[in-house]
């Protein structure tokens, strides 16, 4: 938006510019300054972004999968503490597992648990069940019985 390039061949303070500016853009729609550049006191960019010299900025951040019977042990976005609420990709969820969908149903719980906190009476972000395409059911039910029978999934078996 400011640069015209993708973010891996930003700089640091270029990826903060461009983040900053689609921020705003978003949360000012329609007229309102529900964001301006008063409200940016710091910022931070996460270290696993590196940037090597010459070349463009790599990620090497860990790719988390949720393993198998973890969904118990993830947190809700209401913790014991009554003025902490947790809003990541690690909340439990109806999204079983760490990706983009799920960080944003948890922001939705966090969000919820700030109204009913503050007592507000503005709607809550709503929430609904994961659905996933049925179309998919007859293959994950060939994996569920190769899982079962100890073989390889069936692209890797030939
Ligand atoms: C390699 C990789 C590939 C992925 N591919 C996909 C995909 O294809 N599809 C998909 O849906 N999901 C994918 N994911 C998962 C998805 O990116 C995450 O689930 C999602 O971004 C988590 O969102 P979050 O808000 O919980 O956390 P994050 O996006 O990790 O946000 C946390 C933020 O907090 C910042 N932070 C940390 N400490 C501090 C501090 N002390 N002060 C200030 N800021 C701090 C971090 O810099 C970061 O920006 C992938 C993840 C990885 C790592």
């Amino acid at each position: 938006m400011v640069y015209g390039k993708p973010a891996r061949e930003c700089t640091a303070p270029q990826i903060q510019e461009e983040v900053w500016t689609q921020l705003k853009q978003h949360l000012n729609a329609g007229g309102a300054t529900t964001l301006d550049d008063t409200n940016l006191l710091s910022w931070f960019l996460d270290p696993d972004i590196e940037f090597p010299n010459p070349g463009t900025a790599a990620n090497a951040e860990p790719l988390l999968i949720n393993t198998a019977g973890s969904l118990q042990y993830r947190p809700e976005a209401q913790v014991e503490l009554e003025n902490l609420f947790l809003a990541s990709d690690y909340v439990r969820t109806y999204t079983d597992i760490a990706c983009m969908e799920a960080a944003n149903e948890a922001a939705r719980r966090a969000v919820n648990c700030v109204l009913a906190a503050s007592g507000s009476t503005a709607s809550p972000a709503q929430l609904w069940p994961l659905e996933e395409p049925a179309f998919l059911k007859p293959l994950q039910e060939v994996d569920r019985i190769r899982f079962g029978l100890g073989l390889p999934h069936h692209l890797e078996s030939t």
